[in-house]
């Protein structure tokens, strides 16, 4: 049969290695309980007063109409004011707040609305896939700033050549980072605003992690620093916040004029959030700011992340404890390629990490670890991967 073939931008989009990391899961599986710690979706279910907010919306006869795109006014309010309780930052409601169905929504977007043939993005790397996937899809050019370790996985701007920075419009940032599990400090962020104000480059700061963080330390807003608002838009969720991942809700937030195009796409596509799926997003942010419902999200991680790393040092794996985010970027040992270990830790020990190169060149020597099983589960990745003797193995070409 003669059919046509999808289109390029399609072909861009699929990623080899999670596709064959996810088919050799499956074989695995036949012989062996796999423990996964691959995936980057919270175990957990959301607190009880969420989805009690939830039930309650669902009752009601007025909620199953289409609902905004930008979101309810009580949505954009409860956003506007946990921005100020949390960041110290101002928002105007009406005007720079947005409802999205998930950052991923604004994300794979946000270039489509932005950026046309022959221009540039600059996108992390290693990142989180879908910026490259939305870069794609614009038809766009990427180039990629390297994350390294020697600079605090922080991007170098002054590496940037001159040709690039002038054809450029678009930077996408993300602090605390996915994979990497960097943060950023505020002196870093100020300097991308000088940047940006230089060359003419909008700056998109993917803040998914703002609760998930540890040791005390609270990841700040990109809006925080000082005219970040002319440059930047921001975006934030309730996935991993909440533990709503599946509920498909999270927020844009920034300057009015650079949140209006995006808005322009997303209104042709979609009519917004479902109205109960909004009122537990409101619950959620009213309980965090009432003190009654204190996010609990921290210390769960923060837990988990000492059980896997304490284990993991006890037989001769040392990685650094991260400050935020639900991941541990691990260097492995030398000799192997990030895809070639990752396979067999699946193979001798059942236990699923994600290679580093999955998420760009500079991913290459590392595997990402994700810590979404509880303390028993990582105690028993941990023996069975002493048990497989995978590090102090060479492998073989
Ligand atoms: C999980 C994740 C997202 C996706 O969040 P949704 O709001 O569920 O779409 C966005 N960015 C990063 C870095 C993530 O890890």
């Amino acid at each position: 049969m003669n059919r046509p073939q999808p289109s390029r931008r399609v072909q861009k989009l699929t990623s080899a290695i999670f596709t064959e990391m996810a088919q050799r899961k499956k074989e695995a599986a036949r012989t062996v309980r796999v423990i996964d710690l691959g995936i980057g979706s919270p175990d957990q279910p959301p607190a009880p007063h969420l989805v009690e907010a939830l039930t309650a919306a669902v009752q009601r006869p007025d909620v199953y109409g289409y609902p905004m795109s930008e979101g309810s006014p009580h949505f954009r309010q409860a956003v506007a004011e946990w921005y100020t309780y949390r960041f110290g930052v101002e928002l105007d409601p009406d005007q720079e707040v947005h409802a999205l169905m998930g950052s991923q929504d604004g994300l794979a977007h946000v270039a489509m609305a932005w950026v046309d043939p022959g221009e540039i993005v600059l996108v992390p790397d290693p990142g989180y896939p879908i910026y490259a996937g939305s870069v794609h899809l614009a038809g766009a050019e990427m180039y990629p700033m390297p994350l390294r370790e020697e600079n605090g996985y922080l991007p170098d701007l002054e590496a940037i050549p001159e040709e690039v920075r002038k054809r450029a419009k678009l930077m996408i940032l993300n602090y605390p980072n996915n994979p990497v599990s960097a943060v950023a400090p505020l002196s870093f962020f100020e300097q991308v605003v000088r940047f940006a104000r230089q060359y003419g480059i909008m700056v998109v700061h993917d803040l998914a992690y703002s609760e998930m963080a540890f040791d005390g330390y609270r990841p700040p807003s990109f809006l925080q620093v000082a005219g970040a608002k002319d440059v930047a838009i921001e975006f934030n969720s309730f996935s991993k916040s909440f533990n709503m991942a599946g509920c498909r809700i999270a927020y844009v937030v920034g300057n009015a004029e650079l949140i209006q195009p995006l808005a322009m796409i997303k209104s042709n596509i979609d009519y917004g959030v479902f109205y109960p799926v909004q009122e537990m997003a409101i619950a959620a942010l009213r309980g965090d700011m009432s003190g009654h419902f204190p996010n609990t999200i921290g210390p769960l991680y923060q837990e988990r992340r000492d059980v896997l790393l304490t284990g993991l040092n006890q037989i001769g794996w040392t990685i650094p404890a991260p400050k935020a985010t639900m991941f541990v970027w691990a260097s492995i040992p030398r000799g192997w390629s990030s895809r070639q270990f990752a396979f067999r830790l699946l193979e001798q020990a059942g236990v699923v990490v994600i290679p580093g190169s999955a998420f760009g060149a500079e991913g290459e020597g590392y595997v990402r670890i994700a810590l979404v099983k509880k303390p028993d589960e990582l105690l028993e990745a941990v023996g069975r991967i002493e048990q497989s003797g995978i590090l102090h193995q060479v492998p073989q070409q």
